[in-house]
């Protein structure tokens, strides 16, 4: 089956054909600086699709598969779109405001443009639907949690699920059989403890703004700084949120950029207020490795993924040195040779307990395989 995967950012829009039988990539690409005022780009996400369908000419598809990072408490599986599904997922837009309208956007602009085709939904909440109760609840008045649907839901679950795969493959052991730690680390950034398969525990929340610090987001903060800074700023409440959102994280630590290659170049010519910053950024990491060994009673496996996670072997050695008293270990040589090139590969140290991974996530294909089963099931 050719699958059409879409992955929406607000002013981007990447694309994959992806041959599930084969697992190869037939044609993929990116339309960005849509709504900007910048020279030739698209009006939005609409143009955008319509300029992708023309790149694809006679290509076949026979799905399309839309990335949603929010499906709120309905939706814990890859669900099909109809009129009604897509309304019930626009009503939670709220939930994930940096992601899911643009996501929505792209999936009615599919249904005009190419209304014989179907669509599939795969949400980034769904792999963490297993998180248990105590995993999940905040410490509100339950009344509150139940009628609002406030609880944490986690996000990048699409690349937790398909890392975890993929290392239990390279373990050969079931991932049933292993307590798994995926570190997802790119601009936005989560922690995930995999007890038995099922997503147990995650650093991200109600909404992808809880937990690691990130490119541009603060990740855990005490609610009540969220007060000081509106007074500070003359803020309404909705205007604090999208400071935290985007004005925050590694940006606002250094005031200079979110991009993790051009503040490491900084760093390596001395520059103190990033050096402070990735303290405080690594140190946020560590902090959840080591209470998520503590909530799986142990740890069999930790794998780094995405942009920085997979890229940079001097955020891995700086994670995993100070987890040396648990007697985890990395190996240099190979953790050094992983850089740049999003190469998937073991780097785990001599004696080491438990098995250190540097991984390539494939949330694309992840996403078209879970498209093909969703319409499998449904002929
Ligand atoms: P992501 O959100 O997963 O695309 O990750 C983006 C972050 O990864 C940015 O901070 C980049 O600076 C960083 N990064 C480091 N190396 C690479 C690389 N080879 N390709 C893409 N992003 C990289």
């Amino acid at each position: 089956m050719n699958v059409l995967v879409f992955n929406s950012g607000s002013s981007s829009l990447k694309y994959q054909l992806i041959d599930t039988a084969s697992k190869k990539v037939i044609l993929k690409g990116e339309v960005d600086r849509i709504g900007t005022p910048a020279k030739d780009a698209p009006r939005d996400h609409s143009v955008a699709m319509s300029m992708v369908f023309e790149k694809l000419g006679t290509q076949k598809v026979d799905a399309i598969g839309h990335r949603v990072v929010h499906g709120g408490p309905n939706f814990s599986s890859a669900t099909l779109v109809t009129a009604e599904t897509l309304k019930q997922v626009e009503s939670i837009s709220h939930l994930a405001p940096l992601h899911n309208p643009a996501a929505m956007l792209g999936v009615r602009a599919c249904r005009d443009l190419m209304p014989k085709i179907p669509n599939v939904m795969v949400f980034d909440t769904a792999f963490h639907a297993t998180m248990p109760e105590k995993a999940y609840l905040y410490a509100l008045p339950l009344e509150d949690c139940k009628k609002h649907n406030i609880r944490r839901y986690g996000a990048h679950g699409t690349s937790h699920d398909y890392v975890s795969q993929k290392v239990a493959e390279m373990c050969k052991k079931p991932r049933e059989k292993l307590k798994i730690i995926v570190c997802h680390i790119g601009n936005g950034a989560s922690v995930c403890a995999i007890d038995k398969g099922k997503s147990v525990e995650t650093s991200m929340g109600l909404t992808p703004l809880e937990g690691l610090v990130m490119g541009t987001r603060s990740g855990d903060i005490d609610p009540a700084a969220v007060e000081y800074l509106a007074k500070a700023h003359n803020f309404t409440l909705p205007q604090t949120i999208t400071y935290l959102n985007k004005q925050c994280g590694l940006l606002g630590l250094t005031g200079k950029t979110s991009d993790f290659r051009d503040l490491l170049a900084m760093y390596d010519k001395g520059d103190q207020t990033v050096a402070t910053a990735f303290d405080v950024f690594f140190h946020r990491i560590v902090k959840y490795i080591g209470a998520y060994v503590a909530v799986m009673n142990g740890v069999d496996v930790i794998a780094f993924t995405a942009g920085i996670g997979n890229n940079i072997p001097a955020l891995r050695q700086a994670v995993i040195d100070r987890l040396g008293f648990l007697g985890i270990k990395i190996d240099p040589k190979r953790n050094a040779f992983h850089n740049c090139n999003s190469v998937t590969g073991e780097i785990t140290g001599k004696g080491s307990r438990a098995r250190i991974f540097a991984i390539k996530t494939e949330e694309e294909l992840s996403i078209a395989t879970q498209v093909e089963k969703i319409l499998s099931v449904k002929c």
